[in-house]
Parts: C-alpha cells; structure tokens; sequence
C-alpha cells in the first residue's frame, strides 16, 4: 500500500465512520456519562482486531492497541457532549429536547475522525508488516478539563512516542499553539449561624467572605497580565435572609495563556480569599477541581501537519450543503461573521464564504485565537503532539453554540471528519515511514522541556 492507497483506504471504510458518528450524535452523553459512545468504539476496535486496555478507575476512558514496536502513535478521541445544547440538524433553533444534552463541540466528530485514521494505520501495519503501534485513546470528561489529566496520572500514556490530535472547527488550518491554560478551584467558607435580626453581632457571615473575596478578586484582575481571565459563580449563597449563613461557597475559573500564569494567579487568589476569611472571621477551605496546561508547540509536528493538510484533498461540496451553510450563517451576528472572513479567507468567490474550503495560509495561522481550555493541553507536555483544526461548521459558527450541534450532525460535518481522518492518517503514514520525524519531534520536545517538566495540576 502506497501512501495514496492507504489515505484512499478512509473512503472505503467511511460508512462505517460515518454511522458511528452519527449515532453518537443522536445518543449524546455529557461528561462523566458517556458509556454507551465508549462501548461503541471498544466494540468496532475489537471487532477490528484491536487489543482493548481499561484504565482503572475511569470507567469511560479506554485504549484500543493494534502492532508491535516502536513508534507508538496515539490518535486521541473525545465523545462527551454538552448539557443544555440539543438540536435537530436544522438550519433555526430547534431542541430535540428542551435543555437536553447536544454535541455542540462536535465531540461525535472527533472521536470518528480518529477512528477512521486508527482502522487505516491498521490496515497498512498489517499489508506492509511494519514494525509500528497504533494506540487509539478513548478520552472521556473532556468538557469538564478533567479526562486526559487523570489518565495522565495514572499512567495510561506510558510508552506513547507522538500524541495526534485535531478538533472540529469553522477552518482548516494546522496549529501550533492553541488554548488556554486554566484552574478550576471552590472555595468553601464557614461561619457561625445566628438570627438576622435578633442577634446579628453573635454570626459570621461565610456570605460575606464569599462577598468580600469576588471585590478582592475584581481588583486583583487590575493587576494580573492582560490576557488572564478570571470567572466566577456562587455555588452556595446560605439558605434564608434571616438566618446568617453558616456555609456558603464560590466557584472560581482562572485561565492564562500559560500554565506558569495560572498557576501565579492561583496563589494570589488563594491569598485573597484567606484575607476575606480573616475580614469576616470566617473559614476557608479551596479544593483545586481540575486545571489544564496550554498546548505545547511542536515546530516538527506542526510543518509536517500542514503539510499533509495540503496534500489531502479538501472536501466538495454539494449545491444543498452549501445553502445550509447559509442558512446556519445567516443565524449569526453579521459582524461576527464578516469579521472571520476578512481575517482568514483569501478567495473572492462569494459562494465559497459560507465554509472554509481552503487550508488557511501558514502566516495567518496565528490569527486563530481559541480562547477555550481543553486537557488535549497536557498530554502535549508529557509527549510530542500536533493539532489542527478542519471547517465542520459554517464559517462564524462559534463552539458551544446550536449551530455547531446542527452542524456536526450534518454531511458538512461529515465531510470535515473524513478529512481529518485522512490528514492523521497521512501525518502516520510518514512518521512509520521516516523514524528521523519521529527523533526530530522528540528532540524538540526535550528541548522545550528542559527545564520546565510537567506537573500535574490534580494536586
Ligand atoms: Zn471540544
């Protein structure tokens, strides 16, 4: 099998990609939930001669092993969907369910494309009797930042040389950096409960801290970089206005774009609500819920992305596609949607606006911001990985939203899955072929870490 016949391969097998996607899109599960998509893929992996790992304790989280030797090269899925993000492949809001669960991160797509690359590398390990690994891991709690960092801690990526990872998005571009790196932290205060009105001087209000810590922290945000973001809800406000509430609790977000950032902006945090205890002589406690790293760049991996990116074919497109791409732009803030393309799309052909159809140029690359967190962050810091994006939803479409519920459920979705597939197919392709890819990606990979080794942020 040459290069062209095993990229050609995902074509053969897309109708089974396809359907399992699409189930998955009809049955989506939140993070935490997703059985059912997790015993879907064990299922095709094993009837594919795939060895499959549980990793214990992770009830969701899995890995599908097929070859021998070295290199091993992961492909990493995702399944979990999104709660309050139901929608029917429509192009106007419409739930399937009013507040129901729907893969809005296109999540359905992501771990099809990686299935799809997994059956071809297969495929040709088998034809060629190469020596080579293929490891496809199934990630589960994504959404909630925490699936890959636990199975980082216990273990489950020992032995992988390269990671490879893409996500569903409105363009085609390979990535070198991307995401931020974020903390997820609750703050708990205790106090003494008294009567409101009766005896007020003998409570302590933990409302107060939790009060009084949200003022310390919205000055705090005058004075961290520019780019940190720190959000924040009350988790527990007390119970009735005349009782002082004993209890109460805050749910903080702190993100940067890098892990040092974070982790500098925690402790300060930490600081400010220590000083809000001892204000309203009330307790703290803070439980650190989850945190991710940005993604690390990796310059080798990166070029040798892109330039498969422009080796693959792009999809086509039918007439009806392209009107629903349309329609689901046509639902979007004007402006925003202007905005996209004026920033990253070089053709002039009206008809081509409503979905990427080129691979965005390597000197705009750095124009895509994604402002998000995702744990795909820490693996990139614990092995070599890549990362690149493909158009799945109409140009504009932010993630999260219905549109790309919709979108990821449609055969414009479809389409940007299959070439995903093959663009991690091809990437495999050359690092079995080439083991100088693979030193070279290591390499680098020791230099950026020299001196900064990964901890993880479950404490
Ligand atoms: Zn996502």
């Amino acid at each position: 099998m040459n290069k062209g016949s095993v990229i050609r391969y995902i074509d053969d097998i897309s109708y089974d990609i396809t359907g399992i996607c699409l189930e998955i899109w009809n049955n989506p599960e939140v993070s935490g939930m997703e059985k059912a998509s997790a015993n879907r893929y064990k299922k095709i992996l094993k009837s594919n001669g795939f060895e499959i790992k549980e990793i214990p304790d992770m009830e969701h989280a899995f890995i599908g092993e097929f070859g021998k030797g070295p290199p091993v090269i992961a492909v990493l899925a995702e399944y979990d969907a999104l709660p309050g993000l139901s929608q029917k492949l429509d192009t106007k809001y419409n739930p399937v369910e009013e507040k129901g669960p729907g893969h809005g991160c296109g999540h359905n797509l992501l771990g099809a494309a990686a299935l799809g690359a997994a059956l071809a590398v297969k495929r040709y390990l088998e034809e060629s009797k190469k020596e080579g690994t293929i490891r496809f891991y199934g990630c589960p709690e994504e959404e909630t930042l925490v699936g890959k960092v636990k199975m980082i801690k216990k273990g489950a990526f020992d032995g992988c040389d390269i990671a490879l990872s893409w996500h569903p998005m409105n363009i085609n571009t390979a990535m070198r950096e991307a995401f931020l790196a974020n903390n997820s932290i609750k703050f708990r205060f205790h106090g003494i409960s008294a009567h409101a009105a009766q005896s007020p001087e003998s409570g302590r209000s933990a409302l107060d801290a939790v009060e009084l810590m949200n003022v310390g922290a919205n000055y705090l945000r005058e004075h961290v970089i520019q780019e940190a973001r720190i959000h924040y809800t009350i988790t527990n406000a007390g119970g009735a206005p005349n009782i002082v509430p004993k209890e109460a609790e805050s749910w903080y977000y702190v993100r940067a774009p890098y892990r040092k950032d974070v982790e500098e902006i925690t402790e300060r945090l930490i600081k400010v609500a220590k000083g809000a205890a001892m204000m309203t002589e009330t307790e703290v406690e803070y439980e650190i819920l989850g945190g991710t790293y940005e993604i690390l760049p990796n310059d080798v991996l990166f070029e040798l992305t892109y330039r498969n990116m422009l080796e693959v074919d792009l999809p086509a497109y039918t007439d009806e596609e392209l009107k629903f791409a349309k329609d689901i732009q046509g639902t979007l803030n004007p402006k925003l949607v202007e905005g996209e393309i004026k920033k990253f799309i070089s053709i002039e052909d009206d008809e081509k606006l409503f979905i990427h159809r080129e691979v965005l140029e390597k000197e705009k690359v750095e124009k895509v911001v994604m402002l998000g967190s995702s744990d795909s962050g820490d693996v990139s810091w614990i092995m070599p990985m890549n990362f690149f994006l493909t158009a799945t939803w109409p140009l504009g479409v932010p993630a999260h939203s219905w549109q790309a519920t919709s979108a990821s459920g449609s055969s414009l979705g479809v389409k940007g899955m299959l070439y995903a597939a093959k663009i991690f197919t091809a990437v495999a392709y050359d690092l079995l072929n080439d083991s100088s890819l693979v030193e070279k990606a290591k390499n680098e990979f020791n230099r950026r870490t020299k001196n900064r080794k990964y901890v993880s942020p479950l404490r």
